[in-house]
């Protein structure tokens, strides 16, 4: 009978007179680099209320905090893997680390926030009659043996390796995304997010651009990660806060690919980090870790027909713009 159950009844609690004229949105990971960009740009509109339900491993409240005490701004300390009852028109289902050091940290953790967090989210949904968006990711694609990779492309990933409680964790997810939508009703977004960057990322979150920016800052040599020739397509944060929005108010269910269509190798990102931010540094080579995918690229076809969204802000852009927030929180005065 599952199957054909009609879309569920909104809770009473929506019927009053506020959120008649209020949209109330649940945003899971808040506290983080995106959803903390997203939260500054939900907020923009005054008829957003914003709920933020963070466990705040990778996130702070330091990301929110111009927002704390604001009366349509509320800040819960939650882990998506327990139930959560709130009464929201729409969600954004961002928790979950997303940096390999972190996610590798405590990788039963990781696929728990993927699979029971979402799940979860998806319960909550379906109760209260929200719309949900799932930030899944490119390495859903694993090591792509097609680039660049579109939506079809089904993926080429390591079940059993020590990025799997990521990315297969981001698989189930989809797929959980997928089950509710048919079989409830639910109404389901999914963006395949790629590598994003901009101020507020973790600084010691070993990722690539986090660590080269810093790195350029306080003087250090640019790790490559051997050897060098493996590409990555960098989407600057407000280009992706933007997709993400229009994703979550347009009428397509997703997955749909975002993230910025501009590749470049590490070498490449290391030479041009080097000259916008510290000519004097060395670049220097380093081992690599396992399942490094070797390519990867958005093919944005579905986004840019479908969303009308493409990123506007190239890379040799973007990097200057992450300076001063680096600077500032590496506590190193700004350049003369
Ligand atoms: P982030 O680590 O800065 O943010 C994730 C947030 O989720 C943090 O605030 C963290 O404290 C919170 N969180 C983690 N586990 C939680 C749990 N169990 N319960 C509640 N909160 C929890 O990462 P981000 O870069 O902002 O990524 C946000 C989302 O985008 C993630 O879902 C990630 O998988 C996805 N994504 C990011 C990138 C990227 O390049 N940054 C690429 C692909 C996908
Ligand atoms: N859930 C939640 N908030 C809600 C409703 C449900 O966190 O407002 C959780 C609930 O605890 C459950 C999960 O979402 O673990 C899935 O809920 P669903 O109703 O789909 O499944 P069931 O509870 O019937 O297993
Ligand atoms: N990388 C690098 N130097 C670093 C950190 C990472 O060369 O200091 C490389 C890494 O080997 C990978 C790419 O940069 O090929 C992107 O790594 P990141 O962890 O930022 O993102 P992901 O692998 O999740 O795309």
């Amino acid at each position: 009978h599952a199957a054909t159950k009609p879309p569920p009844t909104p809770s009473p609690l929506r019927n009053s007179k506020f959120f008649q004229s209020n949209l109330r949105i649940l945003v899971t990971g808040g506290a983080g680099f995106i959803g903390s960009h997203l939260v500054d740009k939900l907020m923009e509109n005054e008829k957003n209320e914003v709920i933020v339900a963070d466990n705040y491993f990778t996130g702070s409240k330091d990301n929110l905090k111009k927002w704390i005490g604001h009366p349509r701004f509320e800040l819960i300390r939650h882990d998506v893997t327990e139930p959560l009852l709130v009464e929201v028109d729409q969600i954004y289902h961002l928790a979950c680390p997303a940096s390999p050091i972190f996610y590798k940290y405590n990788p039963v953790k990781t696929i728990k926030t993927n699979v029971i967090g979402t799940l979860n989210m998806l319960g909550l949904a379906k109760r209260v009659g929200a719309r949900i968006l799932l930030t899944s990711t490119s390495e859903v694609y694993g090591d792509p043996l097609v680039h660049p990779q579109e939506e079809s492309y089904w993926g080429n990933v390591n079940p059993i390796g020590v990025r799997s409680c990521y990315d297969e964790g981001k698989r189930v997810a989809e797929t959980l995304m997928f089950d509710y939508h048919r079989q409830h009703g639910i109404e389901i977004r999914i963006a395949r997010i790629f590598n994003t960057y901009g101020p507020r990322m973790n600084i010691d979150d070993g990722r690539v651009v986090s660590n080269f920016i810093a790195q350029a800052i306080r003087g250090e040599p640019l790790t490559v990660q051997a050897p060098g020739t493996q590409t990555r397509s960098f989407c600057y944060v407000s280009d992706m806060v933007d997709g993400l929005i229009r994703l979550m108010e347009g009428e397509n269910t997703g997955p749909i690919n975002i993230g910025n269509p501009g590749e470049f190798t590490m070498t490449e990102l290391a030479e041009t980090v080097k000259e916008l931010i510290n000519p004097d540094v060395e670049i220097s080579m380093v081992e690599n870790t396992p399942d490094d995918p070797r390519q990867r690229k958005p093919n944005i076809t579905k986004a840019k027909e479908l969303l009308g969204w493409e990123p506007k802000i190239k890379l040799r852009d973007g990097l200057p713009l992450m300076e001063e927030d680096f600077r500032t929180r590496l506590g190193v005065p700004p350049k003369k």
